[in-house]
């Protein structure tokens, strides 16, 4: 039995068999073989081409409906039945004398490379199919799991190094049952998702895969943070207790999903939900939440391969807009680049993502694709309360510009005869720019949006998904609390509205100061919203206020958080987190 200690990334206690997730960074080995063993060679990769034919015609009959991977799987499959690059490694490995996996993935990279020079459209389109090809094959070499995560049948413990947004989206909450990687932070995206479909996480866990083998128990504990390798029958046991505890704790607060979610002095303080995808918005109902803060409207474009059509799009928003029957919803404009790469743009792929090519930044340099989204967005506002906002806003004129095209959108569609909402466009403060001109952007956004997980990431200088600085990331730090602060007055003073859609919002331990920072509107996970809302109706804003002033008082963030600690485990019974 080993027991590590990682970062708590989404609540909850659960224990199953090891899945060996491995992720496209793993190097692949290179060494010397004697020619001796060149025909042992030939035999796995014929094993391996075996295996692949086999899982993607599997995979065919499995495929989501709303993923365009059939076509996609046709083509994988052809290309694992050419001959061309099969016998091309067959080749290389009698002359070169070097392992299969390395020969194999150096053929699929040359061949792709030359696919991508070519002239021809049709050619250069093909090469994510030979990359995701190569790797699939290689998975396969390597006895690795490199699989669609849709694809896996049994209920497992997923057990890796990374995963990509663009793969924790497929996770089908029925199959994995939990999760334990090596590396990601709380407010990385694959413990948001994590978060949105309840499968308990652990991530930061360092050097962790090299101790688990395929099949080994593994305990998942999301609420302290460790997961436990082949936990002994008295481990278990007590473990079984603290999940049943658990598990009576989140039946006792539903309780409070119908009840308004009203402070003792009487003030609505909306309680939202955050979506990835359309279909979640109808789970939202279960916790009570008051609307939608944030949809993440980028994750429609990593499930798919294409950038979605604009019919595409507007269908899927329709479709929140119709399932949250009248209630608001914000619609994110998208948010690529950084971790969220889409197949298509690969190009998104940078050396420093997080200061780059990103979010409003991008979207204003592909302004066919943002006008796409825009006139998607405002077509389906027809269908419900639709607000936009705009992510990583770092300035005005970037708000204006914007703000100019969503004028254009709406002329080019009122010149078609279409119908639209002239809905509020909001502001996301996410940035220590946006932060301290907030009387700026205010006085031409309809609303803000704190964006508070990479609000904090760009105030404290620390990667949000990098376990090693996780320590630092720490909103009770004076810088960011003063930062919140100030939106929040700049956009009173300017007569606009302020909600949270960071993480921090759904962190029951930072409600009661960011009542008392005066907070409109809360946006977060469905499944924190009974928690907040318990403290929301157990606190006047006055009292709130006078908490939030003594934490902001103090000089350090270790102070700050001892001190809403203490106070919120006293008075609410927080000591599960
Ligand atoms: C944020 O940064 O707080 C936010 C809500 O956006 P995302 O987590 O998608 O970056
Ligand atoms: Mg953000």
């Amino acid at each position: 039995m080993v027991e590590i200690r990682g970062i708590s990334a989404s609540p909850g206690i659960v224990w199953g068999r090891a899945f060996i997730y491995i992720d496209n960074n793993s190097p692949v080995p290179k060494y010397d073989i004697r020619p001796a063993w060149v025909e042992n060679e030939k035999r796995r990769l014929a094993g391996a081409y075996e295996k692949a034919v086999a899982e993607v015609e599997g995979l065919k009959c499995q495929t989501r409906g709303f993923i365009q991977s059939g076509e996609i799987l046709d083509a994988h499959a052809a290309l694992l039945r050419d001959p061309e690059v099969r016998s091309e490694i067959e080749g290389r490995l009698e002359r070169e004398l070097l392992n299969v996996d390395w020969i194999a993935q150096e053929t699929f990279r040359a061949y792709g490379e030359r696919l991508g020079e070519s002239g021809d459209d049709y050619l250069r389109e093909r090469v994510t199919d030979i990359h995701d090809v190569g790797q699939r094959l290689l998975s396969h070499l390597m006895h690795v799991n490199k699989v669609s995560l849709s694809s896996i049948r049994e209920k497992v413990i997923l057990v890796g190094r990374d995963l990509m947004p663009s793969e924790a989206v497929e996770m089908n909450p029925d199959i994995i049952l939990g999760l334990a990687m090596e590396k990601g932070g709380r407010t990385s995206h694959t413990a948001i998702l994590a978060r949105t479909f309840r499968i308990p996480a652990v991530l930061g866990l360092p050097r962790f895969v090299q101790n688990v083998r395929p099949g080994d128990e593994i305990l998942v504990d999301g609420n302290k943070g460790l997961v436990i390798i082949n936990p002994d029958e008295s481990t278990r046991s007590v473990y079984d207790q603290s999940r049943q505890v658990w598990l009576r704790r989140g039946e006792a607060l539903s309780q409070f999903t119908g009840l308004p979610s009203r402070t003792r002095d009487g003030v609505e303080v909306p309680l939202m939900g955050n979506i990835e995808v359309p279909d979640d918005a109808e789970k939202l109902s279960m916790y009570g939440a008051s609307g939608i803060g944030l949809y993440r409207s980028e994750f429609l474009f990593l499930q798919s391969r294409r950038l979605p059509a604009e019919d595409v799009q507007m269908r899927a928003y329709a479709q929140v807009l119709e399932a949250m029957g009248g209630l608001e919803v914000t619609i994110r404009t998208l948010d690529l680049g950084g971790d969220k790469i889409n197949a298509e743009l690969s190009d998104l792929a940078e050396e420093n993502p997080l200061l780059g090519w990103r979010a409003i930044r991008f979207c204003l340099s592909r302004r066919d694709i943002f006008k796409t989204q825009l006139r998607a967005l405002y077509r389906a506002s027809v269908s419900g309360r639709l607000k936009i906002m705009f992510p990583m806003i770092s300035c005005i004129e970037e708000f204006e510009d914007a703000l100019e095209l969503a004028a254009e959108v709406r002329d080019e569609l009122g010149r078609e005869g279409r119908p639209f909402e002239n809905v509020p466009v909001g502001c996301m403060i996410e940035m220590p720019a946006a932060a301290a001109a907030a009387d700026i952007l205010a006085q031409k956004a309809a609303f803000f949006s704190i964006g508070t997980n990479d609000l904090i990431q760009y105030t404290l200088a620390v990667d949000r998904g990098n376990q090693r600085v996780a320590y630092l990331y720490d909103y009770f730090q004076p810088a960011v609390l003063r930062f919140i602060q100030n939106t929040i007055a700049a956009a009173h003073a300017g007569g606009i509205r302020v909600c949270m859609c960071g993480e921090m919002a759904g962190d029951p331990l930072a409600a009661l100061v960011l009542l008392g920072l005066g907070l409109d509107e809360f946006s977060m996970n469905g499944s924190a919203i009974p928690e907040v809302k318990r403290i929301v109706r157990s606190v006047s804003l006055p009292d709130a206020a006078s908490f939030a002033g003594e934490a902001l008082a103090m000089r350090s963030g270790r102070e700050i958080g001892k001190f809403v600690r203490d106070y919120m485990e006293r008075h609410f019974d927080l000591s599960v987190y």
